[in-house]
């Protein structure tokens, strides 16, 4: 069969359609721009959201010590020794709040990395509370010249859940900076996080209705992992019972129900974390990423399910 995304895939995978614009498979290449995070710095908070490891993320290569074309050639470097197909690469402002700055020194970095060779875009990871019309004017105007897509961490979209993990900003804010994007057609992605602390199965599985209105491009969902060190690691030392923390064959069985409820016009990016947790509730949660969504794919197949089978959009 296929899928209203012209492709025999269940679900509406991202990788299909970077390849489709650029012909070629392109590769996301991370960098460090030294940016910090109003959770962190004093401005909101100085504890920062209870589940942040954000410096377990960075690939070797990136250090905010030497210059974003630096580090992109580097990476670039080290992908193309990996990925032998990638021609072609994304800049990817990953660690912390990538837009926290003001917009004239935003304007410099971001312009920066469109000049290194074989560069065509950008990926921008930061909250939604750090995003404002300044920021999506520059955006919308480098959106003319290259990719552009703008990721926001949405987390969850329960305020009760925020503030129980010291998110220090609302689902509103997320909502606000997803239309400041839309508005100008500047492409835009969010993250979300299944097993926060105080969120039931239902509460998630309703989530699918909620983010399939919003106006995003694209989605990236990720099981809770525990990292050590983190307060909410500390939090489930002291007290286990508070947490309802996936097993693998859970989760594949969660995320196919949660596909099917889903505006099929939304891009998957991602549908599981890979980065190995510091509490391994299973041996199997090591698996690849690609390991993963094999499982995941199969288990739509045995259940005859697809992005957006059972999905109605509001209204109708
Ligand atoms: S907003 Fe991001 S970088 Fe800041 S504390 Fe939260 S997870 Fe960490």
């Amino acid at each position: 069969m296929i899928y209203p995304w012209n492709t025999t895939r269940r679900f509406n995978a991202a990788s299909n359609h970077l390849k489709k614009e650029f012909g070629t498979r392109l590769q996301k290449v991370a960098i460090d721009a030294g940016f910090t995070c109003p959770n962190r710095d004093g401005s909101k908070s100085t504890g920062g959201c209870t589940f942040c490891g954000n410096d377990a993320f960075n690939p070797s290569y990136c250090s905010p010590q030497k210059s974003l074309t630096q580090q992109l050639n580097e990476g670039i470097e080290f992908h193309a020794k990996r990925y032998r197909k990638a021609k072609k690469y994304l800049a990817y402002f990953q660690a912390y709040s990538n837009t926290y700055a003001p917009v004239e020194k935003l304007r410099e970095l971001y312009y920066e990395v469109l000049k290194v060779d074989n560069v065509v875009g950008m990926v921008i990871g930061t909250r939604p509370d750090c995003f404002d019309d300044n920021i999506a004017e520059l955006l919308c105007e480098l959106s003319k010249k290259a990719y552009i897509m703008v990721e926001f961490g949405i987390e969850s979209v329960y305020n009760s859940t925020l503030s129980k993990v010291n998110r220090c900003h609302s689902f509103e804010d997320s909502v606000k900076a997803i239309n400041l994007c839309a508005q100008r057609g500047i492409l835009c992605g969010g993250h979300i996080i299944f097993g926060l602390p105080g969120e039931t199965r239902q509460m998630m599985m309703d989530s699918a209705k909620i983010i399939s209105e919003l106006p995003l491009n694209t989605i990236k969902f990720h099981q809770l992992q525990l990292i050590r060190g983190t307060t909410m690691g500390d939090e489930f030392l002291t007290d286990p019972s508070k947490f309802s923390l996936f097993h693998l064959e859970d989760y594949i069985c969660f995320i196919t129900e949660y596909l099917s409820c889903l505006n099929p016009n939304l891009i998957i990016e991602r549908l599981a974390a890979e980065t190995q947790p510091w509490i391994n509730l299973e041996e199997k949660w090591s698996l690849r990423y690609d390991r993963v969504l094999a499982l995941i794919e199969h288990q739509m197949d045995v259940e005859d399910i697809w992005q957006g089978k059972y999905y109605k959009r509001t209204g109708s």
